[in-house]
């Protein structure tokens, strides 16, 4: 028991959002009820940064028996659609989370007119009819307060009757808001009369044309928060202007009753931002769009379908958020943590196979021309439980061209004439020399095998420096090999893509290209992958030995197999040259 406990992995603290639940929970804040959401819009597919709120919401929930819902917060149709909200209910699903109730923002667009209407009546809000350009010079500057519209003292059943007429097939884009009436002078920029409904003529994926006007995120999202009963409304830092305007239209929603203990409270949190990776819907639907990548799940993209098709796990990802943990400040973590991430747990789990990508036949000449040997490999020598399948030997092999070299360096431990190496799982043979072709290049490596060396044979105790590993030209199967590598050759490319739009003045797809990492991807059709692998499935993982971490496509077949390369392996050959 002791010896055991030793090894647990030590428990991490409590981060700042567990602290405060905790201290809600002991002040009986809520009656003591935890509820989260998580509150996508549905413009786009869910990315890496999606993940890492995810984790939080439903994570909080879980830890204190309560609740997460999911809600979409469809406010405005002309980005949105169902495409993207089935999407989104997939890849939550397919992170392990299940939420309590799916509630939709839409599904309150009566209420919140309702509550529009009361405001207007009691001179809270007014309709103004200056444009965009105009009632944002107005705004001021956090040093120089604002000015008042010249109709904010409109009397009320003009402002009645304008935000019907907002809502109406007559109501024109762009020529009226309705406003809050609060402080144009307030050191608060979000206080200074914000924009709160707007006319938007496109169809609505779930209302249809029953709306044209529409209430801007901040009229909505506090209010759907607490319509549902939230209590802790997690976001992530850019919102922390946007909390003294969410706590406002709460306390005129509840009219001063009973405000500090049963009400939603916003906590902000540090967005996931990851190196040589760009997040944000808006940049991604780009990438889509201008076909710099094949769709949403492109194993390049950092979307949770793109990462799924690449080969990561579940438990990688919420490993991955676990330990980048959350704080209160912007930060620029490392891509190499999330591929550490995912070489843990595939170690643990994915099958051991040999395939060969970049091949060069080996002819082992002292083999029998017909003879066919089956041999015994270990599927996961991580896991005793996993088994052994059995692959097929014959005389003549595919190895990788990087495992032989005519003339190499004292401490080349592959194949170059005169050495010795082990094939994997089959026997130690001696590299005897090559063929090669008129402009040098190798066509073909010969060797001899030594019978008695076969791998298991009690009697053998023969070592070698290295082992290679091979697939039977007989028994292997032709394969697709699709290798990635980072989308971005910038490190930040958030900042760079601000930079280059800002400072350079260039519009967002050149300033893309600019950044691009064109060898992003490289496809090999010439590859061999033993015959185990006749019958893989879409998504199934492999360890292609001394290569890498490996995911079957989703449009992998029998007759075409196709796979892409998760993450290689970190250390090429310690592990290997046991
Ligand atoms: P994007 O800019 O990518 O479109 P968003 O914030 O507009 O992101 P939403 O669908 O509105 O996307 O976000 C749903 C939730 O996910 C929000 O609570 C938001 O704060 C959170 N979120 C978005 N991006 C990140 C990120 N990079 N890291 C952590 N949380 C994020
Ligand atoms: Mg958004």
């Amino acid at each position: 028991m002791v010896e055991n406990s030793k090894e647990e992995a030590p428990k991490r603290s409590l981060n700042f959002i567990e602290e405060m639940v905790e201290r809600d929970l002991a002040q009986g804040k809520n009656d003591g009820r935890v509820q989260t959401r998580f509150p996508p819009e549905p413009n786009g597919y869910l990315h890496i940064g999606h993940a890492k709120a995810i984790c939080l919401d439903f994570g909080i929930a879980q830890k204190y028996g309560g609740v997460c819902n999911l809600r979409f917060d469809d406010t405005n149709p002309t980005k949105e659609n169902v495409e993207y909200v089935d999407a989104i209910k997939e890849d939550i699903n397919w992170l392990g989370f299940q939420w309590g109730n799916e509630y939709y923002a839409s599904d309150y667009f009566q209420q919140l007119w309702d509550f529009a209407v009361e405001l207007i009546k009691e001179g809270k809000a007014y309709i103004d009819q200056q444009s965009q350009e105009e009632i944002a010079a107005q705004k001021g500057t956090p040093t120089q307060p604002g000015i008042n519209s010249p109709y904010r003292d409109r009397p009320i059943e003009e402002n009645l009757q304008l935000f019907y007429h907002m809502n109406t097939d007559e109501a024109v884009e762009g020529s009226m808001v309705l406003r809050a009436k609060i402080d144009m002078a307030s050191s608060s920029m979000q206080f200074r009369d914000p924009i709160i409904y707007r006319i938007v003529k496109t169809p609505h994926h779930r209302t249809g044309t029953k709306w044209k006007a529409y209430p801007m995120y901040d009229f909505a999202h506090g209010q759907s928060d607490f319509f549902e009963g939230v209590t802790h409304s997690l976001c992530t830092l850019e919102f922390v202007p946007h909390r003294p305007l969410y706590d406002l239209f709460i306390d005129w929603l509840k009219k001063g009753q009973d405000l500090d203990d049963h009400r939603s409270r916003q906590t902000e949190f540090n967005k996931l931002n990851l190196n040589y990776t760009l997040l944000s819907k808006r940049n991604l639907l780009a990438l889509v769009k201008e076909g710099f990548v094949s769709g949403w799940d492109d194993p390049r993209m950092p979307t949770i379908c793109g990462y799924r098709r690449r080969g990561y796990t579940p438990e990688s990802i919420k490993m991955f958020v676990d330990r980048i943990g959350y704080t209160k400040f912007d930060a620029l973590n490392d891509i190499a943590l999330m591929e550490s991430a995912i070489r843990e747990d595939l170690n643990a789990r994915a099958t051991r196979v040999s395939a060969v990508i970049n091949p060069v036949k080996l002819i082992i000449t002292n083999y029998p021309e017909n003879q066919q040997e089956i041999l015994t490999a270990i599927n996961n020598p991580e896991d005793e439980n996993a088994g052994t399948h059995t692959i097929s030997c014959g005389r003549e092999l595919w190895i990788e061209r990087e495992d032989f070299m005519e003339d190499a360096p004292a401490k080349y431990f592959r194949l170059s004439p005169g050495r010795e190496v082990r094939l994997k799982n089959a026997y130690i043979v001696l590299c005897t020399g090559c063929k090669k072709d008129a402009q040098g290049n190798v066509e073909e490596v010969y060797c001899e095998y030594i019978p008695e060396t076969k791998t298991g044979q009690a009697d053998c105790n023969r070592k070698v420096k290295g082992t290679i590993h091979w697939v039977s030209v007989n028994h292997g199967i032709k394969a697709e090999v699709r290798l990635y590598d980072r989308l971005w050759k910038v490190e930040n490319p958030r900042d760079e893509l601000a930079r280059l739009t800002g400072e350079e003045g260039l519009p967002i797809i050149d300033a893309m290209h600019r950044m691009f990492n064109d060898n992003s991807l490289e496809i090999r059709t010439e590859c061999y992958v033993e015959e185990f692998l006749a019958n893989t499935k879409p998504l199934d993982h492999f360890q292609f030995q001394r290569i890498g971490y490996f995911c079957t496509d989703k449009d992998s077949t029998p007759d075409h197999l196709i796979f892409n390369r998760t993450v290689s392996l970190k250390d090429t050959w310690s592990k290997i040259n046991k």
